[in-house]
C-alpha cells in the first residue's frame, strides 16, 4: 500500500477550506526569513501558497542574511504582541551569527505553529501535546487516515533531530507503541531497525535503507528530501526494492512532505480558536 501524503494532504487542505469558510475566523500566519537561501524560500513560498489555498491570511517578514540575534528577537516580539497574527513561523536554519534557541524560545508557546518551542515540546513529551511540530504530526494523521495500529507496536525512529525525529518518538510513545531512536552512534543499526513493524527514517542520506534492513510487512516512513547522485529527488529509503517488502510506505516526493505542510495550515487554525476563545 502506498501511503499518498499528496491525496491526503489534498483532502485535509480542502476540509481545513471549508472549515475556515464557516468559521468566522481570519486566521493568519506570519513567517520570519532571514537571509537569500533558495531552499528556504522556496518553503516560505510553498507555505504560503497553502495559506491562500484554504484561506489563511499570511504575511511574511524578511529580514537581511547580517542581521543579529536580537534583531530577529524583535521581529518575533512584534508578531508576539499583534492580536491579527495567529501563527508564527521563523524558517530555519539561521544564519551562523544568529542563535537559534534564543529565537525560537523568543517565540509565544501559544503562537507557536512549528511546535519548536521548549514549551510545547515539553508538553508534548509529558503526554500532553498542544502544538505538535509537523513533520511528525503530519505523519500521525497519515497513520490514523490508512487505519495503521501503532499500540503494542515495535517502532524504530532513525534520526534524533529536535524538528522530526525525538517529536515523532514521543508521538509514536504517546500512541502505546514501544519505541527505539537510533542514530549515527547506534551499534548496529541494521539489527534495530530489521525489529522494526512501523519503521520511521529521518536521516537524510539518499536510499540509505535497503531492503534487507526491513522487516517483512513492516510500515515504511521516508521523511528524508535528498538528492541522488544524477541531481534526482529521493528519500532515505531505496523505494522499488523495500515497497516490495513492506506493507505500507511513503514515496518521496508525495508522502510525508505535503503533510507537514498540511499540518502546518492546521495548526494555524487551532491558535486561530484559541485566540479567539480566549476574547470570549
Ligand atoms: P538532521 O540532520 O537534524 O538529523 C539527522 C539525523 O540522522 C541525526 O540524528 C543523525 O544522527 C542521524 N543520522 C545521520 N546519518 C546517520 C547514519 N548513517 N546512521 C544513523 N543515523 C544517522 O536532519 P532532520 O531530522 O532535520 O531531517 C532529516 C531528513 O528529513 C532530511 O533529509 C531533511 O531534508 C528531511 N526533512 C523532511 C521534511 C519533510 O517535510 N518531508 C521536514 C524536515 C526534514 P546524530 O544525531 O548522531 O548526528
Amino acid at each position: 500500500m502506498i501511503l499518498s501524503g499528496k491525496d491526503i494532504s489534498e483532502k485535509r487542505l480542502e476540509s481545513l477550506k471549508e472549515e475556515i469558510e464557516n468559521s468566522g475566523l481570519n486566521p493568519c500566519l506570519a513567517t520570519v526569513i532571514v537571509g537569500n537561501d533558495p531552499a528556504s524560500q522556496m518553503y516560505v513560498r510553498m507555505k504560503h501558497r497553502a495559506c491562500d489555498r484554504v484561506g489563511i491570511k499570511s504575511a511574511g517578514v524578511e529580514l537581511p542574511e547580517e542581521v543579529t540575534t536580537s534583531e530577529v528577537v524583535e521581529a518575533v516580539s512584534k508578531l508576539n504582541a499583534d492580536p491579527s497574527v495567529h501563527g508564527i513561523l521563523v524558517q530555519l536554519p539561521l544564519p551562523k551569527q544568529v542563535d537559534t534557541e534564543a529565537v525560537i524560545e523568543s517565540v509565544s508557546p501559544e503562537k507557536d505553529v512549528d511546535g519548536f518551542h521548549p514549551y510545547n515540546i515539553g508538553q508534548l513529551f509529558s503526554g500532553r501535546p498542544q502544538f505538535v511540530p509537523c513533520t511528525p504530526g503530519g505523519i500521525m494523521t497519515l497513520f490514523n487516515e490508512y487505519g495503521i495500529e501503532l499500540s503494542g507496536k515495535k517502532a524504530v525512529v532513525v534520526g534524533r533531530s529536535v524538528d522530526v525525529g525525538r517529536p515523532m518518538a514521543a508521538l509514536l510513545i504517546n500512541a502505546d507503541a514501544t519505541v527505539t531512536v537510533c542514530h549515527s552512534r547506534t551499534k548496529d543499526l541494521e539489527a534495530e531497525m530489521k525489529e522494526a513493524d512501523i519503521l520511521v527514517s529521518a536521516i537524510g542520506k539518499a536510499r540509505f535503507v535497503k531492503e534487507e534492513m526491513v522487516k517483512e510487512g513492516a510500515v515504511v516512513i521516508d521523511v528524508g528530501i535528498n538528492y541522488d547522485e544524477n541531481g534526482n529527488l529521493c528519500g532515505d529509503i531505496d523505494f522499488d526494492t523495500v515497497s516490495k517488502k513492506s506493507s505500507a510506505i511513503t514515496p518521496v516526493p508525495g508522502g510525508v512532505g505535503p503533510m507537514t505542510i498540511a499540518t502546518l495550515m492546521e495548526n494555524t487554525l487551532k491558535s486561530a480558536k484559541y485566540h479567539a476563545d480566549l476574547q470570549n
